[in-house]
């Protein structure tokens, strides 16, 4: 079987989404919390199991000798996420599966966020089940889905001053990790997954400029002068820490690393930033 954690996600959807179009429905079992939120998945004959991080007895069992296994990090921050994901390390390794694909974060990112990741990283290795990091760089979707506020004022406000990001379409990161699921040969490899090219945040406010119509200029902010916006919006405050810490880190040039790997592992081009706008602007 293909299984795959966070199948209820907006990454783990499309990752089930595109699983489909590969394998028979019953070779793929989607691990949820809520078994009302894969009731789409089950009439489709997509096999469910219900599980939680939290509760490792929901585990024992799930998975079986040869399995091929996605773990999506979780995305509960402030609870310990690397004790979540060990349950799901131990659980693959305690069955024997032939793979354990996990979504981490770039190797060149410095960023608090990027703690759990790396520390997860040394739980997989360290318990010798075959592995993939998919060491996913930035979702246009973190843009484009902050579209409302951008329009309302006119203005794109970053902490990153002139960093540029190589973000790809949350479907391009699926498709990569569809890839390793279905293909062969990707055992103990680590993939530095981004966008074809990186973009500033100028250009970014440009692009919305030329496909609204309207004026939309970057505000370019400093990271304590974001988290306040970002907390006076309403984010809890270790959220909007995380999010300006990242900011940071683009400014410094972090997720701007293009390595080709996305791209090469799912034999096309990555989805173009212009084209993620014109998509978020239809809806
Ligand atoms: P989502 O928040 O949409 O999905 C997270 C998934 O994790 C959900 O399916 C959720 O289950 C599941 N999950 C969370 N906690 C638990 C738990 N205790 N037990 C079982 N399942 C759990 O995030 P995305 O799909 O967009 O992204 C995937 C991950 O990538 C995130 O969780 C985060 O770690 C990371 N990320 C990456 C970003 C990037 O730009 N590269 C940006 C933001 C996050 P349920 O459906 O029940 O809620």
């Amino acid at each position: 079987s293909i299984v795959v954690t966070g199948a209820t996600g907006h990454l783990g959807r499309h990752v089930v989404e595109q699983l489909l179009e590969k394998v028979p429905a019953d070779r793929i079992t989607a691990v949820v919390r809520d078994a009302a939120k894969a009731a789409g998945l089950a009439d489709r004959g997509v096999r469910i199991a219900v599980a939680d991080y939290d509760t490792p007895a929901t585990f024992d069992g799930l998975f079986a000798a040869g399995d091929k296994v996605l773990l999506i990090s979780g995305n509960e921050v402030g609870k310990n996420r690397v004790d979540q994901h060990r349950v799901v390390i131990d659980a693959a390794r305690a069955a024997g599966v032939a793979l354990l694909a996990y979504t981490s974060a770039p190797g060149s990112l410095t960023a608090a966020l990027v703690d759990d990741h790396r520390a997860t990283e040394a739980v997989i290795l360290e318990s010798g089940v075959p592995h993939v990091l998919l060491r996913n760089g930035w979702y246009h979707e973190n843009y484009t889905e902050n579209l409302a506020a951008v329009l309302e004022h006119g203005a794109v406000v970053a902490a990153a001053g002139d960093g540029r990001v190589a973000s790809a379409s949350r479907a391009d990161y699926a498709a990569a990790a569809v890839a390793v699921l279905t293909g062969e040969g990707h055992e103990n490899k680590t993939y530095e997954l981004s966008g074809d090219q990186a973009w500033s945040l100028a250009e970014y406010a440009a692009e919305l400029s030329r496909q609204t119509g309207r004026q939309i200029a970057y505000t370019p902010v400093s990271v304590e002068a974001y988290q306040e916006i970002l907390t006076g919006a309403g984010l809890p405050g270790p959220l909007a820490a995380s999010l300006a810490s990242a900011d940071a880190s683009i400014e410094k040039g972090e997720l701007a690393v293009c390595t080709g790997d996305l791209s090469r592992l799912t034999g096309r081009p990555t989805t173009p930033l212009a084209e993620a706008v014109a998509a978020a602007l239809k809806d």
